[in-house]
């Protein structure tokens, strides 16, 4: 290849990354919710792109399984089923107990005031009422204890099943207190910061299985969707 063409091809894939992760991202603040149509032009529009860059990008998150392509019908923004929402869960029990395991007692340390500043803020917005800030501040926490583990796969791997769980809890989460728990967050922090990587895995777990058995499971949610779609369509 060309020097030319080599950076057009960059250009190009960096492109389809950046309308994928505002996709992700609208998809993990709930901004998009699960069965939503997602209509080609309007992304072009709103996100000022090419037509073929965002064809490339949805068909990399059908692949990632957030999006879902129907021939003939379009794309939708992906309904995980019960299945796949215990599948999920059971996924991130392995990964985000890997992530703590390569947490050491100096990655604490040196991140302290990142994690300080983190932990002031969910205090304060835990206190409140504003459900989207509870929300994204605490799966920020997540995010947090991912990028501090210095994996990149262990990363990569988090970021799509916390995109996918965001689609799960606006699926199965039925009641409206928000599902992270602070004092789980600090539990794990204070095991971390005392170099105890067994018990801050421990409360991990036990703060993932807390997370599930808050959601109600039974696919009742997805066929309602895809009722209202039918009818619609008649
Ligand atoms: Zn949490």
């Amino acid at each position: 290849m060309t020097k030319t063409a080599t950076k057009a091809s960059t250009n190009k894939q960096q492109e389809i990354q950046r309308i994928i992760s505002k996709l992700s991202k609208a998809v993990a603040q709930h901004k998009l919710k699960p069965g939503q149509r997602l209509v080609e032009a309007q992304i072009v529009e709103a996100l000022n792109a090419n037509r073929n860059h965002v064809q490339s990008a949805l068909q990399r998150l059908a692949l990632q399984h957030i999006v879902t392509i129907e021939p003939n019908r379009g794309s939708f923004v992906a309904q995980p089923s019960a299945q796949e929402a215990r599948e999920i869960f059971a996924a991130r029990r392995v990964v985000e107990r890997g992530i703590i395991e390569n947490i050491t007692q100096q990655t604490i340390q040196d991140n302290w005031p990142k994690i300080e500043l983190h932990m002031e803020s969910e205090q304060q917005v835990t206190q409140g009422n504003d459900r989207r800030a509870i929300v994204s501040t605490l799966s920020h926490y997540h995010k947090l204890l991912a990028e501090m583990c210095g994996n990149t796969v262990l990363k990569e791997m988090f970021e799509n099943l916390m995109v996918r769980s965001s689609l799960i809890v606006a699926l199965y989460q039925h009641n409206d207190v928000p599902s992270c728990q602070h004092n789980e967050h600090q539990d794990i922090i204070d095991a971390l910061k005392e170099g105890n990587q067994a018990l801050a895995a421990k409360v991990m777990l036990k703060h993932l299985q807390h997370l599930e058995s808050e959601l109600v499971l039974d696919n009742t949610q997805s066929t309602a969707t895809d009722l209202v779609m039918a009818l619609k369509e008649l």
